[in-house]
């Protein structure tokens, strides 16, 4: 793992889900659940293969809902609208993700494969979301998801982000793939809940996820935040 220097860096990049919260709260299985109810109905298919389905397309196009979109011409907006629309009190606030965000130097931001009202309500709950500076959905980036490349491109261009000055945290090994290529320091955020029933490629990062892209690794985002900015 390099040396890490907070003064280089000028833009902080935060997925959402199970980021900006842990992984280990039982909040994005509603997420999922809502998902394969969707997609059950869309399709008029058992639960069962509605999930394969989920998973097939969320392996193949980046999200389940891209894959949906590509194959089945599917209207994004009520969709996402259905499968966001969650209880969040399974997600407990701290007061540590404020505090490290809020003393972050440099300009802050949200880039999540969810739906930028998710991001909106999520935010708030966790008391962060005033704290950013720009905040991206899968609808700016013309639903093309991470990990494929343009959705980046179009992120860093919009916000004027020079890569090589910053920094991108996420859960998914496979979407810090590109940001390190363009140049971008890389943090994957681990969880301890087990996801063996995700796919392998798809499942959220435990602690023993590795890639040559990934530069550091921490299970508690607030902690690595304090002790190394
Ligand atoms: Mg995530």
């Amino acid at each position: 793992m390099p040396n890490f220097d907070a003064s280089q860096i000028n833009h902080w990049i935060f997925d959402l889900d199970n980021t900006l919260y842990s992984g280990d709260a039982a909040f994005f299985s509603q997420i999922d659940k809502k998902m394969t109810l969707f997609i059950s109905d869309y399709l008029g298919l058992e639960p069962l293969d509605a999930r394969k389905i989920q998973k097939q397309y969320l392996a193949e196009y980046g999200t389940s809902l891209s894959g949906l979109m590509a194959v089945h011409g599917m209207d994004p907006a009520p969709f996402l609208d259905f499968v966001h629309d969650v209880d969040l009190s399974p997600l407990t606030p701290c007061n540590e993700l404020p505090k490290a965000i809020e003393a972050l130097e440099g300009k802050k931001y949200i880039f999540t494969n969810g739906s930028k009202k998710h991001a909106e309500n999520v935010g708030t709950h966790l008391g962060v979301f005033h704290l950013f500076d720009g905040v991206y959905g899968i609808e700016d980036v013309n639903y093309i998801p991470k990990p494929q490349r343009s959705p980046y491109i179009k992120f860093c261009d919009v916000f004027d982000i020079d890569p090589d000055k910053a920094i991108m945290f996420e859960d998914s090994v496979r979407n810090l793939e590109v940001p390190k290529f363009m140049g971008m320091e890389t943090v994957l955020v681990t969880s301890n809940a087990d996801w063996h029933h995700e796919p392998k490629e798809t499942r959220p990062a435990s602690a023993t996820t590795d890639a040559p892209w990934v530069d550091h690794k921490t299970s508690d985002l607030s902690a690595w935040l304090r002790d190394n900015t």
